[in-house]
C-alpha cells in the first residue's frame, strides 16, 4: 500500500506545533505514514522576539532555530521551498524548486503587515514582520544616528533624530520599549545629546495604547514609556506617508526619516491568493476542525485562518496558532488512523483557552496580565522569560532553553 502523505505548509509556531503533533501520532506507522514540513526558511524564526533584534538587544542568531535541530531523530522531513501555487484538485503543491503531493494538507503561512492602503506607507514606512524586516530596522538606526551626528542643518538633524513607532499594540510598545534603551547608548556613542534632541513617538490612531490589556497594567505600560520621554500620540490616525514623514487625520505633520508601521495585521498575499473560500483580511474561512470548508483534506491554522469564536475571530497570536494547529493535526490523524484501520478518537471541535498577554517594554520592564492578574515591572519580565524559556524547551528540548537563558540573560548586548 502506497504511505499517506501529510504536508504541512509553513513552519511558524502552528506548523511546529502541527508537525510535531503528527509524529508522536504517527511514530509507531512510519512504514504507513510519511510528513513532509515545507518553508521558503531554514529556520524556525521566533517572530515574537523581532523587536529584540530591531533593538538591537540581542543578535540575528537567537531568534532561529533550524529545523534540522527542532527535528532530528523525528519522522518528519523539512524541505526548504517557497510554495507559490497549490492545485487543490490534484492534491498537488508547487514550490520554485518541485512540486510535492500530499494526501492530507495543513497551511500555516502566517501573516503580513497590513498598510489599510494608506497612501505612502508601503513605500515609505519599515515594517517589523520578519527577521529581514528587523535587521533593517537596526541597520537603518544606526545609521540615521551617525548621519545626524554629521548634519549641521538643525531642521534636518531633528527630523534625523525622530524615531516613529505607528501603532500601539504590543508589536508597537514592545519595539518603542527597546529603543527606550538603545537610543541614548547610540545616541552617546555618536556625540549626541538624547535628551535634548532625540523624540521617540507612539502614535495610535485609538484612544488608548496596549488595548487587549485591563486598565491597571496599560496605565502603568503608559507611565513607564513616559517617564522614559516616550511621546505617545493618540487618536492620532496617519492618513498619509511620504519621504520626509507623516501626517494625521487631524492635520498633525510629523517630519521623520523613520516610521516603522506596526499597525496591523492580514493573511498573506499567498494565502489570500488561494481558491479557497474567504474569511477577512487576507484569511481563510474553517470550520470549528479547522478545516476549509472547500476541500475535507485541507486545513487552515495560525495567522492565516479565518474562524469566529462567540462572534469573535480567533486572534493572531501565538496560542491561537498552537490551539488551531493541534484542532487540525487532531483531525488529520483521525482521518488517516481511521484509512489505515487503526484505533481513532474523534476530533473535538476547537476551542480556545488564550492564558493573557505580556508585554516587554524593553529588556528591564514588562506589563502582563495573565490567569486574571497583572503584573509589571521585574515579575512581569520573569514571567515573560519563563514563558519564552518554557517554549524553546518544548520546540527543542533543554539545549533549546538553555540558548534562550543564555542569548537573553548572560550574553546580553550593553546597549
Ligand atoms: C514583533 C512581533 C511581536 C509579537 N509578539 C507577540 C506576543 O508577544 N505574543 C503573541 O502571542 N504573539 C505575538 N506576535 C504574533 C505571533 O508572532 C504570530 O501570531 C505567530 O507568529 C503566528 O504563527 P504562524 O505559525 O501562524 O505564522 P508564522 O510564525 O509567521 O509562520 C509562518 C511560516 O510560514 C512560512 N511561509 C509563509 N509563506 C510561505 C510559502 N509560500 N512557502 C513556504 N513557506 C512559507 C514562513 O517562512 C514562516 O516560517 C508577535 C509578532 C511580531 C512580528
Amino acid at each position: 500500500m502506497d504511505k499517506k502523505h501529510i504536508v504541512v505548509l509553513g513552519g511558524g509556531y502552528a506548523g511546529v506545533h502541527a508537525a510535531k503533533t503528527l509524529h508522536k501520532a504517527f511514530k509507531k506507522h512510519q512504514d504507513k505514514v510519511e510528513i513532509t514540513l515545507i518553508d521558503k526558511n531554514r529556520h524556525h524564526i521566533l517572530m515574537t522576539e523581532l523587536h529584540e533584534v530591531a533593538g538591537n538587544r540581542v543578535g540575528e542568531e537567537s531568534v532561529m532555530i533550524s529545523f534540522d535541530r527542532i527535528f532530528s531523530g523525528k519522522m518528519v522531513n523539512v524541505v526548504q521551498d517557497t510554495i507559490n501555487d497549490i492545485d487543490f484538485k490534484e492534491q498537488v503543491l508547487k514550490g520554485e524548486r518541485s512540486t510535492y503531493h500530499y494526501d492530507q494538507l495543513i497551511i500555516g503561512t502566517g501573516a503580513q503587515t497590513a498598510d489599510f492602503n494608506i497612501p505612502g506607507v508601503k513605500e515609505h514606512a519599515f515594517y517589523l514582520w520578519s527577521l529581514d524586516d528587523a535587521l533593517r530596522i537596526r541597520c537603518h538606526i544606526e545609521q540615521m544616528v551617525k548621519d545626524a551626528s554629521r548634519e549641521a542643518d538643525p531642521e534636518k538633524r531633528a527630523q534625523m533624530l525622530t524615531f516613529v513607532v505607528a501603532g500601539g499594540g504590543f508589536t508597537g510598545v514592545e519595539l518603542v520599549g527597546e529603543l527606550i534603551e538603545w537610543l541614548p547608548t547610540l545616541c552617546k556613542q555618536n556625540g549626541i545629546d538624547f535628551k535634548k534632541e532625540v523624540r521617540l513617538i507612539n502614535c495610535e490612531a485609538l484612544g488608548n495604547i496596549l488595548n487587549m490589556l485591563p486598565e491597571k497594567p496599560r496605565d502603568k505600560a503608559v507611565k513607564y514609556m513616559e517617564k522614559k520621554g516616550v511621546e505617545i500620540m493618540l487618536n492620532s490616525l496617519i492618513t498619509s506617508v511620504d519621504t520626509d514623514g507623516f501626517t494625521t487625520r487631524h492635520g498633525d505633520v510629523i517630519k521623520t526619516k523613520t516610521l516603522v508601521w506596526t499597525c496591523g495585521v492580514r493573511g498573506t498575499e499567498f494565502c489570500e491568493r488561494l481558491p479557497l473560500t474567504d474569511g477577512k483580511i487576507g484569511r481563510k474561512a474553517v470550520n470549528e476542525y479547522m478545516q476549509s470548508p472547500d476541500y475535507q483534506n485541507v486545513y487552515l491554522v495560525g495567522d492565516g485562518m479565518w474562524f469566529l469564536e462567540n462572534n469573535r475571530a480567533v486572534p493572531q497570536i501565538v496560542e491561537a496558532a498552537e490551539q488551531t494547529a493541534k484542532t487540525a493535526a487532531d483531525g488529520v490523524i483521525y482521518t488517516i488512523k481511521s484509512d489505515l484501520g487503526l484505533k481513532a478518537e474523534h476530533p473535538k471541535p476547537f476551542k480556545s483557552n488564550f492564558h493573557g498577554f505580556m508585554v516587554s517594554i524593553g529588556g528591564r520592564y514588562a506589563v502582563s496580565h495573565t490567569a486574571g492578574m497583572s503584573l509589571s515591572g521585574f515579575f512581569a519580565q520573569a514571567l515573560k522569560h519563563m514563558v519564552n524559556m518554557y517554549y524553546q524547551a518544548g520546540v527543542c528540548g533543554i539545549n533549546g532553553a538553555w540558548s534562550y537563558f543564555k542569548h537573553e540573560i548572560l550574553e546580553i548586548k550593553h546597549r
